[in-house]
């Protein structure tokens, strides 16, 4: 018997090599060794390994974890050599491998096909299947998700949850769910290395909940996102760390404002945030380099003049603020894992004055109408004011408020 999950060895008597270990997508044949002398054997074969891992199993293993079976997830611990074999995979399978081994162990007797390694080429199916389901009860409960599924697309299927078999597919790379009644979605899609993923038409902005937006390998992988048509009041700060983006699309929400840490999408090209409430946006947008970029229907104001105090601007910040302003003008660096939460989400919250320091104290503000022909090649925009749009500014210093009423009286 043969199946195909992600294993992941961990070499009990040498964690130093464990940790250079990889989990990696890898071929497990269950039978009888062609030398006579091994008896019934495991054999493990990776890309990472293409001759193969033989392991003997009789009277070699120690334990078999399968409390998570039900979730995909078992682990087979041997005695010689003293390595746990972490598989990860369908289910369904994984349960059929189990049976064979157990009986395998238990039933000397049980005869079972020869093993042998495959030539290279033929260790790994492909993973290039795609699966549509559009329309109601087109997806099921019961309905197959192979391991092996690359893109995925369940549309207008009236889908209320989201299916944790989806979860599991860890070759993932698009997933459409666009047109359901999603209202939140799996932590676990998080860990995919999905590239595309497409939600638009569903109910995200019932729940709010963006777990799925927490660190994770779909945050290095996701290359467009459209959460359009969500009934979004917001999107958290959270979308601006898929610093992979290239497409970003939130039309069709209920959006006032935009996060102020837009601007760090470094690789963004396309943004679209059409049909929403935005009457101004966030000065962090002065980094953005785009080619398309959406912001038709929405509550664009020409703004009125609100003056800062500039007494505010003598004030001595807060030693947070203060430490906040060198770490972004530093450009050290701020990620989950080895930044708190809380200080990337204030590093996060900064206003940009024009001479692009970092301003935290939203009484400090200005709103000044910006040139949208310097942040993108082409512009969707319907203004009688054509390029220029309302964009919140910080105001650094007096001298930097004074250029910036200049050029607001220049307009
Ligand atoms: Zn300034």
């Amino acid at each position: 018997m043969r199946i195909i999950a992600i294993v992941r060895l961990l070499i009990r008597d040498d964690p130093s090599r464990t940790a250079q270990l990889r989990a990696s997508k890898t071929a497990l044949s269950l039978g009888t060794s062609p030398n006579s002398k091994e008896g019934k054997i495991l054999l493990l074969q990776s890309l990472q390994n293409k001759t193969g891992m033989k392991y003997k199993i009789e009277k070699n293993i120690e334990q078999i974890f399968s409390r998570f079976l039900s979730e995909g997830k078992v682990t087979i611990r041997l005695k010689i050599p003293a390595h746990d074999i972490i598989i990860s995979g369908d289910p369904v399978e994984l349960k059929g491998f189990l049976k064979l081994l157990k009986s395998a162990l238990e039933n000397e007797e049980v005869k079972m096909p020869t093993v042998v390694a495959r030539k290279t080429m033929h260790v790994l199916p492909p993973s290039n299947l795609r699966l549509a389901f559009a329309g109601r009860g087109q997806f099921t409960a019961t309905t197959s998700l192979p391991l092996a599924t690359k893109e995925l697309s369940i549309t207008n299927n009236a889908l209320l949850r989201f299916d944790p078999r989806i979860g599991r597919l860890k070759f993932l790379q698009v997933l459409d769910l666009s047109g359901n009644l999603l209202s939140s979605l799996s932590e676990e899609l998080s860990s995919l290395n999905v590239i595309e993923l497409r939600l638009r038409g569903n109910h995200l902005g019932c729940t709010n909940n963006f777990r799925w937006m927490k660190p994770g390998s779909l945050r290095r992988s996701l290359k467009y996102l459209d959460l359009g048509k969500n009934q979004l009041e917001h999107i958290p700060c959270e979308v601006t760390r898929f610093f992979e983006l290239i497409t970003l699309k939130v039309d069709d929400n209920y959006l006032t404002n935009l996060p102020n840490s837009i601007g760090y999408l470094s690789k963004l090209r396309c943004f679209s945030a059409s049909n929403n409430q935005l009457t101004v946006l966030p000065s962090s947008i002065v980094k953005l380099n785009l080619t398309t970029l959406n912001l038709c229907d929405n509550q664009f104001m020409i703004p009125e003049l609100n003056f800062v105090d500039p007494s505010r601007l003598l004030k001595v910040p807060t030693l947070k603020n203060a430490a906040s302003k060198i770490v972004i003008k530093a450009s050290i660096p701020h990620y989950e894992g080895h930044t708190p939460l809380d200080v990337i989400y204030h590093l996060c919250s900064a206003f940009y004055c024009i001479c692009r320091k970092a301003v935290f104290d939203s009484k400090c503000t200005y709103v000044l109408l910006y040139s949208l022909r310097n942040i993108s090649s082409e512009f969707f925009y319907d203004s009688s004011s054509d390029h220029l749009i309302p964009t919140r500014f910080g105001v650094c210093s007096s001298a930097c408020y004074t250029k910036l009423t200049n050029i607001a009286a220049a307009l």
